[in-house]
């Protein structure tokens, strides 16, 4: 597969860095001569590190900038790009955790050798701090508190400023730092200058640093990372001319002896520019979302090539004192040592050999919990399949999703607190994903429509309140115990069963109002006391649910009212009988949003926090203040063209009335596709434009006609909810074209759909 390969080629470099790291700290060339060396350890080994940088910075920091880009409207996202969604935060986190992690163990690694040769000598509490911070523990673990420091400080960064202007900053810190490192000649001729870098020298022993080197690599792998289209000729043209200038750079300033240090220069940031975007070239017809099937492929493997690298970085000045030692135990220093050729490859080959096997220790000490840890990771991210965008798929903006609650918060009244609905999946989005990442948003109760969906949360690590809103069987009342779960009193006599179950329930109560769904009816006040004097009753909460809050109509809004009056004059009756009220709620998505004022402690909202609302003019309306947390996408699985007079599908239902190009779609009514989209009723929207369903839908695959539409091939993404271009298809409309609303064709969305992070 093409992107195996060119994720090998990543890989590849990867590894050529590493042996160009090891060739900076032993001089392979140095007995043979001195310029040869030069360039190789001084000029073309610097493209290492930056290389090592840039990967971060395409992995993890071009996230900082990523928002919901086009769900929403230029305005919204420009605000949002300064909000992280909370879904790179915590890959931030776990990718610090495990830089902090590595640095610690190289601590260790180097603490003997260093105490030995006494490296750790401090005069002051300070030279401690800056070998920590800034110069690292031995000569090369300088690299991971600069990789930390330069994170953070885009991080940070990224809270406030645009990308342009990040990266115009971090450019000026490399200046600032250059004129520390390749440039200090000049500076130490300008007495006020060199003064102040000399300051600066006594914070830190070089400017090749987490503050004037990483930022602007990082930001430069987030850039590369986030460019769509770049041409490998260009791309190979411009690396030669730009590491040739560089070339010339390096020996003008190594002749005219202005170099402090050597890891800087100007020519640099060209020539790491167009390397990896020639190194990235090969993947990018493949698309992102291949690299991360055979990323988590990847996973699967015992050993792989990014681990074996990292440790070759960390362990290979040990293997230089150990082939030393060696050689001089084996009267061998002659070959070993002296010949910086040989020295070279002694140190590369037991480097790579005690890298691998570290990292095979590693892996096989750290196996199970790593690989649940990483798959964990990984459903979070992608959602549960190894190849999630392979077929049909349902893509979640979490963005979007932190702007809702946002936004339904600001509408509470105070005191008062959300309790999403994530019942039928999260209307279809995936519980699971949706219920965590509103746990990390600081929300903590939750309903659900049955003790299965409560046991799933539950078994995922669902946090905080769950509440079922419907029935549930006396057999499973253990369940609720055993998964803490609060069942709602849906009746009088449900109230006995429950308190007869012999140990104590969570319970809200239902009060009926005038929906007569379920609940115990407010003015059946007697039965209401006695389900409070119930033992086997904790009474959490106490709500009702409202059946006309949707409607503004003088009618709705007086039944509204009156639903309302009933539920607060029940409570004030048990108030007056001195019962201890509990949690009140009567609120969903549109009495929120239309009776504000009706209060409660809780607003059990659902639709309208999944960005939509249930009919479409009331949707439009919110456009701009609730944004559509899901889009549904599926592949072309298939093209060809219809003569005149042919027919596609079941039924014949499509007849071409010219020569028509076709295209069919692996997805179907069983993902929850609506059937009565069939014969133009709904679109689809495929690279910017819309193609209308062509005949019936069948159960796993659709047809749509994509003759107006140019170069549709097999493999191309489909939009069936959510933007393609300037055009957008909301699930509002796709509900207005089957005659329901929203929330019934998004909860109807299939199981067999993958759910994957944006
Ligand atoms: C489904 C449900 C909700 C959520 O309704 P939305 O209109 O989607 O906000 C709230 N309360 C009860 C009782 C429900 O069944």
């Amino acid at each position: 597969m093409k992107t195996k390969q060119s994720l090998c080629g990543l890989d590849a470099f990867r590894l050529a860095a590493a042996f160009l790291v090891i060739a900076i700290h032993t001089s392979p060339l140095a007995g043979f001569h001195g310029n040869a060396d030069f360039f190789l350890t001084r000029i073309l080994a610097r493209v290492a590190v930056p290389f090592f940088l840039m990967i971060t910075g395409q992995f993890i920091v071009a996230d900082f900038f990523d928002n919901a880009d086009h769900t929403i409207s230029r305005d919204t996202s420009k605000k949002l790009g300064q909000n992280a969604n909370s879904s790179t935060k915590l890959k931030l986190k776990k990718y610090l955790s495990k830089i902090c992690l590595l640095y610690m163990a190289a601590i260790l690694i180097y603490l003997p050798i260093g105490i030995y040769s006494g490296l750790y000598h401090f005069q002051t509490a300070y030279d401690g701090f800056r070998m920590l911070i800034f110069d690292g523990t031995f000569y090369h673990l300088w690299y991971f508190p600069a990789c930390i420091i330069g994170i953070l400080i885009v991080y940070l960064l990224s809270r406030f400023l645009s990308l342009p202007v990040i990266a115009a900053i971090s450019f000026i810190l490399y200046i600032f730092g250059l004129f520390g490192d390749s440039y200090y000649g000049l500076t130490y001729d300008i007495p006020a200058v060199k003064e102040m870098y000399d300051y600066m020298f006594m914070a830190f022993s070089y400017t090749r640093n987490g503050i004037f080197f990483a930022p602007v690599f990082l930001v430069l792998g987030a850039v590369i990372g986030r460019q769509v289209h770049t041409d490998s000729r260009l791309s190979a043209i411009g690396f030669c001319l730009s590491f040739m200038a560089m070339t010339i750079e390096g020996f003008m300033l190594h002749i005219h002896h202005m170099q402090r240090h050597d890891s800087m220069y100007i020519m640099l940031i060209p020539t790491m520019y167009f390397l990896y975007r020639l190194l990235l070239d090969v993947k990018r017809r493949t698309g992102n979302m291949e690299y991360r099937s055979s990323l988590q492929s990847h996973i699967g493997q015992s050993v792989n090539i990014r681990q074996v690298t990292t440790w070759i970085y960390v362990i290979h000045p040990a293997m230089i004192i150990v082939v030393r030692a060696v050689g001089k135990l084996l009267n061998q220093t002659e070959l070993f040592v002296s010949n910086s050729l040989v020295h070279y490859i002694a140190v590369s080959l037991l480097s790579l050999i005690s890298a691998y096997v570290i990292a095979y220790i590693c892996r096989k000490l750290m196996k199970p919990k790593m690989n649940r840890r990483i798959h964990r990771a990984f459903d979070h991210t992608f959602g549960k399949s190894p190849t999630p965008t392979n077929r049909a798929w349902i893509e979640l903006d979490m963005v979007a999703l932190q702007k809702n609650v946002h936004f339904l918060q600001s509408k509470l009244p105070e005191g008062s607190v959300l309790m999403p609905a994530v019942k039928a999946d999260a209307y279809g989005h995936g519980a699971v994903l949706i219920s965590r990442e509103l746990n990390r948003l600081g929300i903590n109760h939750f309903c659900v429509a049955c003790a299965d969906e409560g046991v799933e949360l539950r078994r995922n690590g669902v946090k905080g309140e769950i509440l079922i809103l419907g029935y549930t069987h006396p057999d499973a009342f253990p369940i609720l115990e055993r998964y803490k779960l609060t069942q709602t009193v849906i009746d009088y006599a449900y109230a006995c069963q429950l308190n007869n179950y012999g140990r104590k329930l969570h319970v809200h109560i239902g009060i009926d109002t005038g929906m007569h769904r379920l609940g115990t009816r407010s003015e059946n006040i007697d039965d209401i006391i006695s389900i409070f004097h119930m033992r086997g009753l904790i009474i959490d909460g106490m709500y009702t649910h409202l059946s006309v809050s949707d409607s503004l109509f003088p009618r709705a809004k007086a039944f509204t009212r009156k639903q309302a009056d009933c539920f607060y004059e029940t409570i004030d009756r048990l108030k007056a009988s001195g019962y201890k009220v509990p949690k009140i709620h009567l609120q969903a998505s549109y009495g929120l949003l239309n009776y504000p004022e009706l209060g409660g402690d809780y607003a059990r909202v659902g639709i309208a926090l999944y960005g939509v609302l249930s009919a479409k003019e009331d949707t439009d309306k919110y456009a701009n203040l609730l944004l559509p947390v899901l889009s549904l996408k599926a592949r072309v699985s298939s093209v060809r063209t219809l003569q005149k007079d042919e027919s596609a599908g079941y039924g014949m239902a499509f007849t071409a009335v010219k020569e028509t190009k076709i295209a069919t779609l692996s997805i179907g009514y069983a993902d929850g596709l609506p059937r009565n989209l069939s014969n133009g009723v709904g679109s689809v929207l495929i690279n910017g434009h819309k193609a209308k369903i062509a005949g019936r839908i069948c159960m796993d695959q659709t047809i749509i006609d994509v003759t107006d539409i140019p170069y549709v091939a097999s493999g191309d993404i489909v939009t069936i909810i959510g933007t393609s271009g300037n055009e957008m298809i909301g699930v509002a409309d796709i509900a207005e074209q089957t005659h329901t609303i929203t929330n019934e064709v998004l909860s109807r969305l299939g199981s067999r759909l993958v759910r994957i992070v944006k």
